[in-house]
Order: structure tokens, then C-alpha cells, then sequence
């Protein structure tokens, strides 16, 4: 089975995810993280996102993985054989891999390498264009949105939880940015495939995101009523 979870940043897509799928007992797959990764690996050679040829041009020198930390589930990246799940959680990396996702050969990559870990698996995936592009057959499709500055306040909290210094401006105006380049991108851009559900999150809490994705899930005979 495969889950489809689509929207914009600050959604709250991944919380959502990885939350569904430990209580489906689903592999969760962030593929946020693999284009994070990718603007990285980017930074660390000193080149720029924003010059297509020469990520075209890394591409071949960027091995990702993941795994799964076997006491919570989380998933971990790995960019050449080193972890980089947390560095790649910045405003920075964020701007670089909205960046990198526009170049038609990173986002093949990326897919295959999507297609490639939940080949055979139960998978909940969040993403842009997992419902649009990568499984366009899922299981079922769900869009989550909620207004720019809903989703600038979630991701002040979550970075500042975290100890990194920023303003609720600065989140506000990078998720601008990446929605405006996210939508606009001719190849698999950020978009609502017409058979998801579309989910508003604005006066939802995390816990009833969660309880309307199993709801509708078991409406369809998708999932059980069990924890
Ligand atoms: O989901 P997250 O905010 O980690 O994604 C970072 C960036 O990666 C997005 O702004 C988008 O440009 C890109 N992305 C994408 N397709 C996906 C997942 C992420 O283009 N399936």
C-alpha cells in the first residue's frame, strides 16, 4: 500500500506521516530530506544551488540512504555514507533544496530513488509530487495546506524548539519563496492531484489531522480500527 501525503512546507506533512504510518506499522519516507541532502552536499563543494550545471554535474558524486532509527522509527539520511539528518534542518538548506528540486535530473534521481526504497513496501510518503508524479497509482492521496502564516508559526516553533536562532519573519518569508518556486517549477511542480483530499490544517490540531487521515482511511476499507 502506498499513502501519498502532498503540500507545501510547514504543513505539518511529516509529523503527519511519520505518525500514520507507526500507527499503521507503514515505512515512512520523507522525501523533503533527499532534496535537503542534495543542496547540502551543494554547499559543502562551495558551488551554488541556484547554478543547474554545476549540481548537474555533482549529481554523480551524491550517494543518499536512509534508515530508520530502530526505537522511534525516525528516518535518517545519509548523504556518502554520513548522517546529515539534522544539519540539513536549516533556512539555508531549505532555500538550497527548493532551489535544486527545479533541475529536471535531481528530481529523476530523487524519484527512482523513491520508487527504488518503497518498491515492495507499505509506505507512507510525504513530499510535492508523490500523488502527482512519483505514485500517481497510490493507494490514496492526501494534500494538506494552511495558510502561509499558520505554517510560518509552526516552523518558528519547531527550529526554535530546537535551539536555532530565528524570526517568525525569516520562516515566513523562506516559505513564500519556496511555495512561489515549489508551484511555478515547470517539472512536477507542487500541486494537488485531482483525486487527493484536500486537507486544511489551519484549526486542526496534529491529532485530528492524524484521526481524519485514519477515518477516511478505514471509510475506505484502507486500514483497520485498531491502534
Ligand atoms: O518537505 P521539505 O520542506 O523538507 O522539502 C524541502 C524542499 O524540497 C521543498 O521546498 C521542495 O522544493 C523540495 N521537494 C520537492 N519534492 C518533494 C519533496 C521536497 O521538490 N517530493
Amino acid at each position: 500500500m502506498k499513502i501519498a501525503i502532498d503540500g507545501p512546507g510547514g504543513a505539518g506533512k511529516s509529523t503527519v506521516a511519520k505518525r500514520l504510518a507507526d500507527e499503521l506499522g507503514m515505512t515512512y519516507i520523507d522525501t523533503g530530506a533527499m532534496y535537503r541532502a542534495v543542496a547540502l552536499a551543494v554547499h559543502r563543494r562551495g558551488l551554488s544551488t541556484g547554478d543547474a550545471d554545476a549540481v548537474r554535474g555533482l549529481l554523480g558524486f551524491i550517494r543518499l540512504g536512509i534508515a530508520h532509527e530502530a526505537a522511534t522509527g525516525r528516518q535518517l539520511i545519509y548523504l556518502n555514507g554520513e548522517d546529515v539528518s539534522d544539519a540539513i534542518r536549516t533556512p539555508q538548506i531549505s532555500l538550497g533544496a527548493s532551489d535544486v528540486s527545479k533541475i529536471p535530473e535531481v528530481r529523476l534521481a530523487m524519484v527512482e530513488l523513491q520508487r527504488g526504497i518503497a518498491s515492495g513496501a507499505d509506505v507512507v510518503m510525504d513530499g510535492r509530487d508523490i500523488g502527482t508524479f512519483v505514485f500517481p497509482d497510490a493507494s490514496r492521496k492526501y494534500f494538506l495546506t494552511a495558510s502561509p502564516e499558520t505554517r510560518a508559526r509552526r516552523r518558528f516553533l519547531e527550529l526554535t524548539a530546537k535551539g536555532q536562532s530565528v524570526t517568525f519573519e525569516q520562516c515566513l518569508s523562506e516559505l513564500l519563496v519556496r511555495d512561489e518556486n515549489d508551484s511555478n517549477r515547470a517539472f512536477a511542480p507542487l500541486k494537488a492531484a485531482d483525486d487527493a483530499l484536500l486537507v486544511e490544517t489551519d484549526d486542526m490540531t496534529e491529532d485530528e489531522v492524524v484521526a481524519a487521515l485514519r477515518a477516511d482511511l478505514l471509510n475506505l476499507g484502507l486500514c483497520g480500527a485498531g491502534p
